[in-house]
């Protein structure tokens, strides 16, 4: 298939991207390299190094069959504190990429949705059909664009997947996560492995949870590239599914660092804070839909292997 990346120089989209060029597909990427790397980008796909808003004339150009769209900001604080950059972005740049593509006459698309459309869940796991009462301006963002898709497929003819990620981690093809901002709770404990910072602050020990930090769902960035690629060719015309993507178990912050302990051999000195704000204290998925309908199921469901990919691709930088 002729595909268009849209975010394939970022972290989950590069991984899709030389998935989908490992699997025959024909790629171009759109980025503009904003948050993302273009080298990055795995070679064999083409670079179009052009925002959302301005996406048109490149869809016309490529006439992709489908599009992947992963370009979005993805940091909750700074939606809180500058919301209309994620309004413009995510709701704004994803309304240009549909009308790109409709003019290009191409209606099938994979979008990367998020827990945080969900909130603070009154039941774990969370299924799909759960109230979406997301907490923070990232979150309504994104589930603004699942809404727009839903009406895109009614009206348009689209054929569209949501995948509402969890906690996305892990490395694949030697490509990680690597934010300027750094906010993600993995990478930030590798960064103290690798001598980048002193010290890892564990934000609340005070949850009612096992140990008192909070619980989260870390799928691996290449199980999460596999549901794409089942995704792509599911949806049939007129039709816009919804699936949440976790690896179906809870691991808290305390667990995590004791993982990244035990895979770097470094002592990870932590300091307590206080609970970040609009963090809920349980977040895990229940990706029963999307075993059912499409067969995916989590190979990389191990936290230790989760923290060891990871820790392979950021003590090489
Ligand atoms: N966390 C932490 N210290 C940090 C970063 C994150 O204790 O420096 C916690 C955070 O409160 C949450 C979990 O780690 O409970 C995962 O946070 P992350 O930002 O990685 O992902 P999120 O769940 O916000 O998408």
């Amino acid at each position: 298939m002729r595909v268009l990346v849209a975010g394939g120089a970022g972290y989950i989209g590069s991984v899709v991207t030389a998935a989908l060029l490992a699997d025959g597909h024909e790629v171009t990427v759109l980025d503009d390299l904003s948050t993302g790397h273009a080298d990055a980008v795995p070679s064999g796909a083409t670079l179009a190094e052009v925002s959302l808003h301005d996406s048109a004339p490149v869809l016309a150009d490529v006439r992709p069959e489908a599009v992947l769209h992963f370009a979005a900001r993805s940091l909750v604080g700074v939606s809180q504190q500058q919301p209309e950059d994620y309004w413009s972005t995510n709701v704004g740049g994803s309304l240009a990429l549909l009308e790109a593509m409709r003019a290009a006459d191409c209606r099938r698309i994979v979008f990367s949705s998020t827990a945080a459309t969900y909130g603070e869940p009154d039941q774990v796991p969370i299924r799909e059909d759960a109230p979406t009462r997301p907490t923070n301006t990232y979150g309504a963002s994104k589930l603004a664009v699942d809404h727009m898709l839903t009406s895109y497929a009614v009206a348009h003819g689209f054929a569209a997947v949501s995948l509402r990620y969890f906690n996305v981690a892990g490395a694949a093809f030697g490509l990680g996560e690597r934010h300027a901002t750094e906010t993600h709770l993995i990478p930030l404990a590798l960064q103290v492995a690798a001598g980048q910072r002193e010290s890892l602050t564990v934000f609340g020990r005070d949850y009612p949870t096992p140990d008192g930090t909070c619980i989260r769902d870390y799928v691996h960035v290449e199980d999460l590239s596999d549901a794409h690629l089942l995704a792509l060719p599911a949806p049939s015309a007129g039709e816009h599914r919804i699936y949440n993507l976790g690896n179906g178990t809870g691991f808290s912050v305390q667990q995590v660092v004791d993982a990244a302990r035990e895979v770097t051999g470094h002592p990870i000195p932590t300091t307590d804070g206080p609970r970040r704000a609009g963090d809920p204290a349980q977040l895990v998925a229940s990706s029963d839909r999307i075993r059912a309908d499409l067969g995916w199921a989590p190979r990389h469901t191990d936290l230790v292997g989760i923290v060891r990919d990871a820790w392979g691709v950021a003590r090489t930088r």
